[in-house]
C-alpha cells in the first residue's frame, strides 16, 4: 500500500519516527510521498529519504501557510536540489483562502513558481487547495505550460471541476476525512474520478478520519488522535467499501497509480 501524502517528519511531534515508520511498514504501507512545508523541512525530509529510500519519495516546496517566511534566492535552492535528485517531486504548494494570515500575492507568486519549476524539470507537483478553486482555476487556465502532473491532495474542489482539472494532468487523492459522511463533497467527487488518476492518504499527522478508520496509536499532548501512515491501511478498507470494489483490487489499482504518477 501507498501513502500518497504525508508529513512522516511532522509525527516526530508526537512520538519517534522510527516507530511511526514501522508501524506503516508492519501495516503492509511500504511506499509514501514525505512532504516539506517550509524551506527548514527540505533537509529534514531529505534524511529521512536517505534514512527510508525504498520507501520514501520527498516532495519539496512550499505551503501556502509558510509564504512569507521564505528567504531570498528559495527557488535557486529549490531548484538545484531538485536537479540532484531526479526522483524527487514538487509540493506541497497551492492556494488557501481559510488559513490566516493570508499573504495572496505571495502566495501567488509562490505557487506559479512552483509549476513552472514542475513544467521545467518535468516533475509531478503535489497541491494543496482550500477555499481557493476560482482562483486555482485561473492560475491554471493562464499558466500555458503545466507540469506533467497535478496531485491534488485531500480533493475538496466538487465533481463540478473534475472534467476541467484532469485536462489539467489532474491526479486526486483522499485522506481518511473523506470517511466522515458528513464530507459530501468529496464523497461525490469519489466515484467520479477516473480509476486511473486516484490515489489515497493520510496526510500523517493531521486529517484523521472517523474513528474507526484511524489506528489511534500516535496522540497529541491533549490525548487527541493523529493520523498516521499506517492508518492507510483502515482508510483503503473504508473507500473500497464506498468504491463496492474489493480491497485488495483498490490496493493493486492504487499501486499501478503510484507508479505512473511517479514516472510522469
Ligand atoms: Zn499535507
Amino acid at each position: 500500500m501507498i501513502d500518497a501524502h504525508n508529513h512522516l517528519h511532522d509525527t516526530a511531534a508526537f512520538a519517534p519516527v522510527e516507530t511511526v515508520f514501522q508501524r506503516a511498514m508492519e501495516a503492509g504501507v511500504r511506499r509514501m510521498i514525505c512532504n516539506a512545508a517550509r524551506e527548514s523541512d527540505w533537509q529534514t525530509v531529505l534524511q529521512l529519504a536517505k534514512q527510508y529510500p525504498l520507501s520514501i519519495t520527498p516532495a519539496l516546496g512550499i505551503h501556502p501557510w509558510y509564504v512569507a517566511e521564505t528567504q531570498d534566492g528559495w527557488q535557486d535552492r529549490l531548484a538545484n536540489l531538485l536537479r540532484e535528485h531526479p526522483g524527487w517531486i514538487i509540493g506541497e504548494t497551492g492556494l488557501d483562502l481559510y488559513h490566516q494570515p493570508l499573504n495572496e500575492s505571495l502566495q501567488e507568486e509562490c505557487f506559479r513558481t512552483h509549476l513552472q519549476l514542475g513544467y521545467e524539470l518535468r516533475r509531478p507537483v503535489v497541491i494543496h487547495c482550500v477555499r481557493a478553486w476560482d482562483w486555482m482555476m485561473r492560475i491554471l487556465r493562464e499558466t500555458p505550460h503545466l507540469p506533467p502532473a497535478l496531485l491534488f491532495h485531500a480533493y475538496s474542489g466538487g465533481k463540478e471541476l473534475l472534467a476541467k482539472l484532469l485536462q489539467y494532468g489532474g491526479w486526486f487523492s483522499f485522506a481518511g476525512t473523506l470517511l466522515y459522511e458528513k464530507n459530501i463533497r468529496a464523497r461525490q467527487s469519489l466515484p467520479l474520478v477516473p480509476k486511473d488518476r486516484l490515489l489515497l492518504e493520510t496526510d500523517a499527522p493531521d486529517l484523521a478520519g472517523p474513528p474507526q478508520y484511524r489506528s489511534g496509536h500516535l496522540k497529541d499532548e491533549t490525548g487527541k488522535d493523529k493520523s498516521e501512515p499506517a492508518d492507510l491501511r483502515l482508510i483503503l478498507g473504508g473507500v473500497s467499501t464506498l468504491l463496492d470494489m474489493a480491497a485488495e483490487e483498490l490496493e493493486a489499482q492504487l499501486e499501478t497509480n503510484f507508479t505512473t504518477f511517479l514516472s510522469l
